[in-house]
């Protein structure tokens, strides 16, 4: 009778509210086959500092950067399972690990949106690629406020050492850092350092999309082993410095 009733509310709620596409609001899917077959390949980059590898799926922009605004900002937490479907079917290769660990959000953060959107990630990711997921060990001590307007010197100085590991076990030795925006990677470079003084032995990270660091267009310092007048790491556009 219960299960017939739950059957029976669920399909009525489903035609009330329908799901909607979180980039471009179609109704039909969290997140739509059109807006998934825009998404633009994040080029191959060498790992940010800190870090032994980085698997980025996206560039950040258009449909990824609404349907990330629409999981962070509008709250819906089951957009992470359409972002995390999708993310999983574009990467061929991801970095090997122990087991999954999102970035932290401080306690005040969660508090305000309600759930961690890298912890959400991080749990689909973990069924869809059967790997442990350790959500318990790493804390973000001090609130490091929104970093978006700030460079990478001024994020790395704004991150050092806000993020601690404070579970009784130690972290596994190989962690895969689970993160649903990069930019510059100070944040996943501050995490890999109290992952390291904990312990762990190899550091890697996967995120949805890399963003451009705010101020630099097209202008980022070339990574390492990257040729004089390539593209732009975030955007595979022209370098307009460098
Ligand atoms: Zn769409």
């Amino acid at each position: 009778m219960w299960s017939r009733l739950t059957i029976l509310s669920e399909a009525v709620l489903d035609l009330l509210f329908p799901d909607r596409c979180a980039s471009c609001g179609r109704v039909g899917g969290l997140f739509c086959a059109a807006c998934r077959a825009a998404l633009r390949p994040y080029p191959p980059a060498p790992p940010p500092p800190g870090l032994d590898a980085v698997a980025v799926a996206w560039c950040y922009e258009g449909a990824v950067r609404r349907a990330v605004h629409t999981l962070k900002y509008r709250r819906r937490r089951r957009v992470a399972i359409a972002l995390a479907d999708a993310l999983a079917s574009s990467l061929a290769d991801w970095p090997p690990g122990d087991a999954l660990v999102p970035v932290p959000l401080h306690a005040e953060r969660l508090a305000e949106r309600g759930f961690n959107q890298s912890a959400e990630l991080a749990r689909q990711l973990a069924l869809r690629w059967n790997m442990p997921l350790r959500a318990d060990g790493l804390v973000r001590a001090r609130d490091t406020g929104h970093q978006a307007h700030l460079g990478r010197r001024a994020r790395l100085s704004n991150v050092a050492g806000a993020f601690v590991w404070r579970a009784p076990t130690p972290p596994p030795a190989r962690v895969v850092l689970v993160d649903d925006v990069l930019t510059t990677g100070a944040t996943l470079d501050a995490c890999a350092a109290a992952l390291r003084a904990a312990g762990a032995q190899q550091v890697s990270a996967v995120a949805l999309a890399r963003a451009r660091a705010p101020g630099t267009l097209h202008s980022l310092a070339r990574p390492p082993g990257a040729q004089r007048g390539a593209s732009c790491y975030n955007c595979t556009r022209k370098r307009t410095r460098a």
